[in-house]
């Protein structure tokens, strides 16, 4: 089964693979602070606690790392945690312009929410996109607004598709998150959110699994058993559903989700990913993809 994976497009784009470096970097999130909510999003395990140190130190430890399991030479600094554009725009110049200007640096790639990018924040990513490919991830996590507000996501699908479209029109790419096995969503729901990503503009997606982790409000219903998490076949079979209907063109970054597994609560088969990922590829061999591509109009 083929799909457009992210290593292939690195591939193409910089004639190699890319190794990420996740980055800790402005450590808050409207969705946390009282702007936009208090108690975050229901299965957000961010602490606020961790790794305060300088990136530069960040990259340094991380490279080391990654040295003593392969020979990459170039990196994906990756702003993972909260949301990294919620910052004076000073801040972000101070926190962004030192990474995206080190050799071994090819793309920087920023976590955030669509909500997070004011003029003077797209401003800002209009210039380091011209030193270097920048990307944006947000989290659109589903495309039903009813679960959207069970989930405390703290803005509307519009929001959304605005922030990917003012960010193609900088030269940002867009990643988008999705999460499969949300309470009282099925393959519809899923579909829907994957169609209203690819129709958006974004370049990549990122397909998640629910997973339930520790001192979250989401540990809490769940353990009410107001629902169930999927289990392996389900989650792998909606996965390979879903690969059939997205265009060839939209860049998978991910087809699984694993939680911190200190914090795992549900589903525990989520913990072992290497055996996620070859029942993933048993599973797409075994499909003929040929057929039903989602049709997204060229503009
Ligand atoms: S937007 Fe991100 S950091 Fe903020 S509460 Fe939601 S998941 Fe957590």
């Amino acid at each position: 089964m083929w799909y457009n994976s992210l290593d292939e497009a690195l591939k193409k784009e910089f004639g190699e693979k890319l190794y990420k470096i996740a980055l800790r970097g402005t450590a808050t999130c409207p969705n946390r602070d009282g702007t936009v909510g208090t108690r975050g999003c229901i299965f957000c395990g961010e602490s606020g606690s961790g790794e305060f140190a300088e990136p530069a130190d960040q990259i340094s430890r991380a490279k080391e790392r990654i040295a003593k399991k392969t020979k990459a030479r170039r990196f994906i600094a990756y702003f993972q945690s909260f949301s990294n554009t919620y910052a004076p725009v000073d801040t972000l110049k101070r926190l962004f312009y030192p990474v995206i200007e080190r050799e071994e640096i090819a793309v920087l790639s920023i976590a955030t929410r669509p909500d997070c990018l004011p003029d003077p924040v797209l401003s800002l990513l209009t210039d380091l996109a011209k030193i270097k490919p920048v990307w944006a991830e947000l989290g659109l996590q589903t495309a039903n607004e009813e679960t959207a507000r069970y989930l405390r996501r703290g803005y509307r699908n519009e929001v959304f598709l605005d922030a990917v479209d003012a960010l193609s029109k900088i030269g940002v790419k867009t990643i988008a998150h999705q999460i499969i096995g949300l309470p009282g969503e099925s393959w519809e729901d899923y579909r829907a959110a994957s169609e209203m990503i690819a129709r958006s503009g974004a370049w990549g997606i990122k397909l998640h699994l629910l997973y339930v982790l520790r001192g979250t409000d989401l540990e809490t219903q769940y353990r009410s058993g107001a629902f169930r998490t999927l289990e392996k076949e389900e989650y792998l079979r909606y996965v390979t559903d879903l690969l059939e209907y997205l265009p060839p063109e939209l860049v998978i970054h991910r087809l699984t989700g694993d939680g911190a597994k200190r914090d795992l609560i549900a589903p525990l088969w989520s913990a072992d990913k290497k055996d996620v990922l070859n029942s993933l590829a048993r599973m797409m061999r075994e499909k003929d993809t040929t057929q039903g591509r989602l049709y997204v109009p060229q503009n």
